[in-house]
C-alpha cells in the first residue's frame, strides 16, 4: 500500500500489541497451573484447558479443584484471618496500597493476558478493566485506613467465598477482593473456567505486594467448584454471574447464617428521547452494547427510541455499525473482539435464530473466519414482550423498539424482571431528573453509559440481585455488627380456659388497605393471659389475606413519592395518638405478657419519634467520581416490605419495623407477634386516627410458620424481614429465591429491642441508586 492509498482510504493500519511477555509468564509456569493456596501454587491436579477465543489456541492448562482442594483453601483462609484482621486498618491499608501499586507496575502484562484469555480488545483491557481494578484497590486501601474511625461498630465476617464470571475476570476479582480484605476478611475466590489466568497472575503478584499467606486463595475450575465453595464452611458468599445460578446459590445458602450478595444479569434499557443529541447517543449505544462484545451485565441491550426520531436514529446507527472494526483483540485499533468461547457463540446464535419477529440488521463488516466472532447485530420492530426484549442475550445483539411519551418510556423500561442499569439521553435536564428516579435500576446514566468507579456502588434490584459493590454501601456486606444476640427461644402463647375479661369480647380483625377485614379463611383463635384469662380472639390470616394485603400495598404507591417532611408528620402523629392512649396500651401489654407495659409503650413512642426524626434526614450522597460531573447516590425505598414481628416485645417489635419502613417511603405488611397479637390489633386503631394513607401499613395476625412461606414466595413483595421467635430463617431465605427478593432474618438470634433502631434499619429499608450526571458542553 502506498502513502497515496492510505490518504485515499484513511483506514487504520494494524497496531498489534505484543503478547510475548504474557506468553513468557505462562511458559515460566510450564503452561500448567495448580491453585494458589496459603501463599503458593499447589501441584497441578486434574487439568483442563483455557483457550484464546480469538484463535482457538490453547493458552495453558489449569486445575479443576476437588473438594479437598477447596477445603484446604478454606482452611488456609481461616487460619490467616485473625492475623489479617489484627493487622489493623492502617496495616491492611498499606498492603492494599502495595497491591494497587504492583498492579499499576504490571498493568500491561495484566491487560495483555486478559485479552488473550477473554478475547476482549486490548483497548478495553488496557484502558478500562485494569485501571478500574487498580482504582478499586486504591479506594479500598482508604476504606481499610478509615474502618476503625468510621465503622467502629462493625467487624469482619471471616472467610469469604467469592465466585466471579468471565466477562471482566480481573475487574470482578478486584471488586470482590479489595473490600473483603479492607474490612479484615480473607478470601477463597474462583475465577470462571474460561478465564482463570489473570486471577493466577494476580495471586502471584499479591505475594510480591506483601499479602500474607492464606489471605488470598484462588481455586480454579467450573461450576462444580463454585458449588463446593457455596457448600463450604465460609462466612459469606459473594457471587457475580447469571440469575439462574444466583437463584441456586440463594437456595443452597438458605438458613446457614451466611452473608450473601448476588450481582446477577440484566436487560438494561437505553432510552433515547426526541430532543437527545443523537450523534452522542449513537456513540453511547456503541459503548453500551458493543463494549466487550455485549458480554456486559449492565449492557444497554434494550434500545427504546422516541417515535419521532426512531427512523433517523436507526439510520445513523446502521451507518455507524458499518464503521465498527472487528478482529484480532490484540490490535489496538480494534473495536470488537471475540466472544469468550464457542459455547457462548452458540448461545447467542441460537437465541437470535429462534427469533421470528422484527427486522434483523447485521453490520456489513469483515468478520474473521477463524475464532469466536459474532457480528454486531440490530433487531428493530420488536414488541416489548418478545423473548429477545426480555431475555439477556449476552452478546453483541441490540434489540430495539419505540415509545411515544416519557411515561410510556418508563413503563417499557421497567417491563422486565431485571433491574441492573438504565441509560437515558435527553438535552432536557428536567426530563432526565424526572425519569431517572422512576427507573427500576441500581444505576442510571444520563447522557453517558457504562461509567464505573469504586466510590459509587454498583448493583441491581429485582432479579438482578442484591448488594452493592463499591462505595460505602458495598462495605456493609463485608462486615457485621460487633454485638451478636443470644439464642432466641420460641415464645409460646399462653393457654387457659377462663371466662372472658371483657364480656363484650370481639374477634380482632385483620387490617388491610386501611380497613378492618375479616380473615378469608374465617378462622380465629383465643388469646389468653399468663394466668389463663381469656383476653379475646384474634383472626388467623391465610395466603389469600397476604395477597389482599399486597394488592392494598400496590394501591398505596404514592407513599414513596411523599416528602420526608410529610412522612415525619405522620410518624409524630402516630406517636402522639399512642401517647394519648398509653395507659390502655400498657394495661393491654401487661395483660398479654405479664411484663412491664409502661416501659414498652414509652419505648414505642420514642421509637416513632426516632423515625419521625430520620424521615427527612437519611440522605444520599454526591460522589466525587472521576468524571466531569457527579454520581448522586439516592436513597430509595425498597418498596413493599413484609415483616414477621417479634414475639418478645409485641408493641415495640411492631413499631420497630413499621417506623423505619414508613419513614423511608415503603409500604409494610406486618405480621403481628404470634404469641401476643392483641397489642398490634389495638395499634391499628391508632393508625386509623393518624392520617396514615390506606394500604401503607397492613397488619395480619396468625401463625408465623404458616404465613412465612406465602410472604417469602410472593413474587410481588420486595423484601421479607423476620424477627419471629419461630425459627423461619431457612424457610424464608429458600423461598425468597423465586424473585430473589432481599431478606433480613434473625437466624434464631435475639434482638435487643431497647436499642434496635437507627442506620442499620434505615439501610435495610432503602436501596441506593446511583445516578450519574456528566456536565459541561
Ligand atoms: P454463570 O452464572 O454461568 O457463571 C458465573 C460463575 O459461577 C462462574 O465462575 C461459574 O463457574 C460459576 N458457577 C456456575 N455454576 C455454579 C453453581 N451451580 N454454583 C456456584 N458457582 C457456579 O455466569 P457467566 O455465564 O459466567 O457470566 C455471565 C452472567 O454474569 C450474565 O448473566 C451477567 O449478566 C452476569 N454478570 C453480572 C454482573 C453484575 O455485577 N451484576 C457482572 C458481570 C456479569
Amino acid at each position: 500500500m502506498t502513502v497515496h492509498d492510505i490518504f485515499e482510504t484513511m483506514d487504520y493500519g494494524p497496531a498489534p500489541e505484543s503478547a510475548s511477555e504474557a506468553r513468557a509468564w505462562i511458559a515460566g509456569h510450564g503452561g500448567v497451573f495448580g491453585h494458589w493456596i496459603g501463599g503458593r501454587f499447589t501441584a497441578p491436579g486434574d487439568l483442563f484447558e483455557t483457550r484464546n477465543p480469538a484463535t482457538g489456541e490453547v493458552l495453558a492448562q489449569v486445575t479443576q479443584a476437588s473438594e479437598a482442594d477447596v477445603a484446604r483453601a478454606v482452611r488456609a483462609a481461616r487460619r490467616a484471618q485473625p492475623g489479617w484482621a489484627a493487622l489493623g486498618g492502617h496495616g491492611r491499608a498499606r498492603v492494599l496500597y502495595a497491591l494497587a501499586r504492583i498492579m499499576q507496575k504490571q498493568s500491561r502484562l495484566l491487560a495483555v493476558l486478559e485479552t488473550l484469555d477473554n478475547g476482549k480488545p486490548i483497548r478495553e483491557s488496557r484502558d478500562i478493566d485494569v485501571p478500574l481494578a487498580q482504582r478499586h484497590f486504591y479506594h479500598h486501601a482508604g476504606m481499610a485506613q478509615l474502618m476503625d474511625s468510621e465503622l467502629p461498630d462493625r467487624e469482619p465476617l471471616g472467610v469469604c467465598g467469592q465466585i466471579v464470571p468471565w466477562n471482566f475476570p480481573l475487574l470482578m476479582l478486584s471488586w470482590k477482593i479489595a473490600p473483603a480484605l479492607a474490612m479484615g476478611n480473607t478470601v477463597v475466590l474462583k475465577p470462571a473456567e474460561y478465564t482463570p489466568l489473570t486471577a493466577l497472575l494476580f495471586a502471584e503478584l499479591s505475594a510480591e505486594a506483601g499479602v500474607p499467606p492464606g489471605v488470598i486463595n484462588i481455586v480454579t475450575g467450573d461450576g462444580a467448584v463454585g458449588e463446593m465453595i457455596t457448600g463450604a464452611k465460609v462466612d459469606k458468599i459473594a457471587f457475580t454471574g447469571s440469575t439462574a445460578v444466583g437463584r441456586r446459590i440463594r437456595e443452597a445458602t438458605a438458613g446457614r447464617g451466611l452473608s450473601l450478595t448476588l450481582e446477577l444479569g440484566g436487560k438494561s434499557p437505553y432510552i433515547v428521547f426526541d430532543d437527545a443529541d443523537l450523534d452522542s447517543a449513537i456513540e453511547g449505544i456503541v459503548d453500551a452494547i458493543w463494549f466487550n462484545q455485549g458480554q456486559v451485565c449492565c449492557a444497554g441491550s434494550r434500545l427504546l427510541v422516541q417515535e419521532g426520531v426512531a427512523e433517523r436514529f436507526h439510520a445513523k446507527l446502521r451507518a455507524r455499525m458499518g464503521n465498527l472494526r472487528m478482529g484480532d483483540p490484540l490490535d489496538k485499533c480494534i473495536d470488537i473482539g471475540a466472544v469468550v468461547d464457542p459455547v457462548q457463540h452458540e448461545t447467542i446464535t441460537r437465541m437470535v435464530e429462534a427469533n421470528t419477529e422484527g427486522e434483523r440488521y447485521v453490520a456489513p463488516i469483515q468478520v474473521p473466519s477463524i475464532g469466536c466472532y459474532y457480528p454486531p447485530t440490530l433487531i428493530t420492530g420488536l414488541t416489548p414482550a418478545a423473548t429477545l426484549m426480555q431475555e439477556e442475550i449476552f452478546g453483541p445483539v441490540l434489540v430495539s423498539t419505540t415509545f411515544r411519551t416519557p411515561a410510556e418510556a418508563v413503563e417499557m423500561a421497567n417491563n422486565t424482571r431485571y433491574g441492573l442499569a438504565a441509560t437515558l439521553w435527553t438535552e432536557n435536564i428536567n426530563l432526565a431528573l424526572d425519569v431517572a428516579p422512576k427507573l427500576a435500576a441500581g444505576v442510571v446514566w444520563i447522557n453517558a453509559t457504562n461509567l464505573f468507579d469504586a466510590a459509587a456502588g454498583f448493583g441491581g434490584v429485582r432479579e438482578s440481585g442484591f448488594g452493592r459493590e463499591g462505595g460505602w454501601e458495598g462495605l456493609s456486606a463485608y462486615t457485621r455488627p460487633k454485638t451478636r444476640g443470644a439464642v432466641l427461644r420460641r415464645v409460646m402463647p399462653f393457654t387457659g380456659s377462663g371466662a372472658p375479661l371483657d364480656p363484650l369480647d370481639r374477634t380482632a380483625k385483620l387490617y388491610i388497605g386501611g380497613k378492618q377485614a375479616r380473615p378469608d379463611g374465617g378462622y380465629s383463635r383465643a388469646v389468653h393471659g399468663p394466668k389463663g384469662a381469656l383476653l379475646g380472639h384474634v383472626s388467623l390470616a391465610n395466603r389469600k389475606d397476604v395477597r389482599n394485603a399486597v394488592e392494598a400495598m400496590n394501591g398505596a404507591r404514592g407513599w414513596a413519592r411523599t416528602t420526608g417532611h410529610a412522612r415525619a408528620q405522620i410518624l409524630y402523629y402516630i406517636a402522639e395518638n399512642l401517647s394519648a392512649r398509653r395507659a390502655e396500651f400498657a394495661a393491654r401489654i401487661r395483660a398479654l405478657t405479664g411484663g412491664d407495659g409502661e416501659s414498652e409503650v414509652e419505648a414505642s413512642i420514642r421509637r416513632l419519634f426516632t423515625y419521625g426524626a430520620w424521615a427527612d434526614k437519611f440522605d444520599g450522597q454526591a460522589h466525587g467520581v472521576p468524571i466531569r460531573g457527579v454520581a448522586l447516590a439516592m436513597r430509595e425505598p425498597v418498596g413493599k416490605i413484609a415483616a414477621l414481628c417479634a414475639d418478645e416485645a409485641p408493641l415495640l417489635g411492631l413499631v420497630s419495623v413499621i417506623g423505619p419502613a414508613m419513614a423511608m417511603g415503603n409500604r409494610v405488611l406486618a405480621v403481628a407477634s404470634e404469641a401476643f397479637p392483641l397489642a398490634a390489633t389495638d395499634f391499628y386503631q391508632i393508625l386509623e386516627t393518624s392520617d396514615v394513607p390506606a394500604g401503607v401499613v397492613n397488619i395480619l395476625t396468625g401463625s408465623h410458620e404458616k404465613l412465612a412461606p406465602h410472604l417469602a414466595a410472593h413474587l410481588d413483595l420486595d423484601t421479607v424481614w423476620s424477627f419471629s421467635s419461630s425459627d423461619l430463617s431457612r424457610l424464608i431465605e429458600e423461598k425468597s429465591a423465586g424473585n430473589l427478593k432481599r431478606t433480613w432474618v434473625n437466624n434464631a438470634r435475639a434482638t435487643d429491642w431497647a436499642t434496635a433502631e437507627g442506620r442499620l434499619w434505615l439501610d435495610h429499608a432503602t436501596e441506593v441508586k446511583n445516578i450519574w450526571i456528566p456536565w459541561g458542553e
